[in-house]
């Protein structure tokens, strides 16, 4: 057993302790019979106090704080050489909505804050007819967690160099519902070379949970005749969710 898992174990035992000192205390003063306390679960405390080192090639145990220190410290594929900040991504937990997008931009990657540019503004106002922000009930994230440079798509092999990141993030945020936007993040979760045009409309399964698709809201930046497939695709979000659509009472 490594010195870390010694002290852990130890922590895990003094703990425990004192909780039976504790009664002995309020026995004595009291002077009355105190049930015993119960065997209490320490472990988000120890996991506080002696972390357990980083295995970089393991985030699928991780929570969330860990991941995040995983993802900061990665250098699993070429764009840590580039990036200024590592973006893990933000939001509410529990979120009833998951948003994926493709990758950090440059006002993201300056931050270390997912969406926070032009596109991820724009998103917001996709969002909060809804009732949805990432400040209640929604978490965005993205398939690579740093910036390529030039804003270029991520390569294939830094997709993939992310993706366990990414997927260990999906089941720590347990959305009702994702929602991915654009072709990178669909093709990569859903393992498809389809694109957006034929992916969206329908509902998919990423581990069970509903996956909804929309384009990237750069993309409909660029071309304003995607704004309504887009809310067609944030109108089956809200229907999904059973959220009022605006101008419409139930
Ligand atoms: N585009 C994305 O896909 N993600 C961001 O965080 C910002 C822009």
């Amino acid at each position: 057993m490594s010195s870390i898992e010694q002290k852990r174990e130890a922590l895990a035992h003094g703990l425990q302790q004192l909780l039976a000192y504790c009664d002995q205390a309020e026995e004595l003063i009291t002077n009355k019979p105190v049930i015993p306390s119960a065997e209490m679960d320490f472990s988000a405390l120890i996991d506080e106090i002696f972390p357990l080192p980083l295995d970089k090639d393991a985030p699928e145990g991780a929570t969330m704080k860990l991941l995040m220190r995983m993802v900061e410290e990665c250098t699993r594929c070429p764009l840590c050489e580039t990036r200024t900040n590592t973006v893990f991504g933000e939001g509410a937990l529990p979120a009833r909505l998951l948003v994926i997008g493709e990758g950090p931009g440059a006002d993201e990657d300056a931050s270390g804050r997912a969406f926070v540019g032009k596109a991820g503004q724009y998103l917001d106002t996709w969002l909060s007819p809804l009732g949805l922000s990432r400040k209640t009930n929604v978490y965005l994230a993205n398939i690579v967690k740093c910036r390529p440079p030039g804003n270029r798509d991520p390569h294939a092999q830094e997709v993939a160099s992310c993706l366990p990141f990414v997927k260990r993030q999906i089941r720590l945020v347990k959305p009702e519902l994702i929602l991915l936007v654009g072709g990178v993040a669909s093709k990569a979760l859903l393992e498809t070379d389809e694109g957006v045009g034929k992916l969206r409309g329908t509902f998919h399964r990423y581990e069970g949970l509903p996956v909804l698709i929309t384009y990237h809201p750069s993309g409909v930046l660029r071309n304003p005749d995607l704004r309504r497939p887009v809310w067609e695709d944030m109108k089956k979000v809200a229907a999904f969710l059973n959220l009022p659509l605006p101008g419409r009472s139930r």
